[in-house]
């Protein structure tokens, strides 16, 4: 089965986080055994990038997202080592400023969406309004309850002008995101990652399940799935994300445009400036 299939949240499943192996690694015995068809993937991206970005037709959005420590950052610099930094673009969205906190929660995404032609990856996202905002009552839950049918009418007007989203949530256990915070206080190189949010954060993980579980089930549809991919092993999540990427792509049938100009006007030109009459 393409992993397009099956890592995707069909419209209208209700999502059990619980019920999936965030240590799934599929037929792979481990990262070594995996290697190659990591690096084949990356590559068959930088090609499937590089078509996208001439074809200027359709644009590429990918979300990010999951809790603490979940890899966001890590697949965003797996990513970027298959795509040209021309062309891509990473937004990262943080505690509104004031001047976001004044308008719609949308506005700020929007205009960070994808040209044409252009992958843009998104390290969390307009789904933040539905999750720390409800995990934190920062908004009335008469108002965040609203959001999903604007996100998903939002997305729709996005997917009709040729933005195809795709959103993955990075499934890790409790156990490993504890295992990754005693790393980064053991890794001095990771130090700098640690937050005191971070503790504070995992005393919410129930909830975050909860706003997680309802965000997946309600917004998954076919122009913008959601895809839960399991993350406890950084290289499966690795692969799994790449390889998805490559299969829609594949599936867009990418084509280079037509030259705009006559070809063979310009071969006749080449062929006099090469020999030149009377030389
Ligand atoms: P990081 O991704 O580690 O740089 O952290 C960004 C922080 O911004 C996280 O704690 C998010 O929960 C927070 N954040 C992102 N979007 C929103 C939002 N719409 N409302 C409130 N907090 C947000
Ligand atoms: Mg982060």
């Amino acid at each position: 089965m393409s992993y397009l299939e099956r890592f995707r949240v069909r419209p209208g499943a209700r999502v059990q986080l619980a019920a999936i192996d965030p240590s799934f690694k599929d037929r792979h015995e481990g990262q070594d055994a995996a290697a190659a068809e990591i690096d084949e993937c990356r590559k068959r991206l930088v090609d499937l990038q590089e078509m996208l970005y001439v074809e200027r037709r359709r644009s590429l959005l990918i979300c990010l997202q999951g809790l603490d420590t979940a890899g966001k950052d890590g697949t965003i610099k797996h990513l970027l080592s298959a795509m040209n930094p021309q062309g891509c673009t990473v937004v990262p969205f943080r505690q509104p400023t004031a001047q976001e906190e004044a308008h719609d929660f949308l506005w700020r995404v929007h205009r960070a969406t994808p040209a044409r032609g252009e992958v843009t990856i998104f390290n969390r996202s307009h789904y933040e309004d539905v999750l720390v905002v409800r995990v934190h009552d920062l908004v009335p839950k008469s108002s965040w309850s609203r959001r999903f049918d604007r996100i998903n009418a939002f997305e729709q007007g996005l997917a009709d002008q040729g933005t195809q989203i795709l959103k993955f949530f990075l499934h890790i256990s409790s156990e490993e995101q504890l295992a990754r915070f005693k790393a980064r206080l053991e890794d001095p190189t990771k130090q700098w990652k640690i937050s005191e949010s971070d503790y504070e954060e995992r005393k919410y993980w129930d909830e975050y399940v909860t706003a997680y579980e309802e965000a997946l089930s309600r917004c998954s549809t076919e122009h913008a799935p959601w895809f839960i991919i399991p993350a406890n092993h950084k290289w499966f999540r690795n692969l799994a994300i790449g390889r998805i990427l490559v299969e829609h792509l594949e599936g867009l049938k990418l084509t280079y445009p037509k030259p705009t100009v006559d070809l063979e006007h310009i071969r006749r030109e080449y062929h006099a400036a090469k020999h030149p009459a009377g030389a």
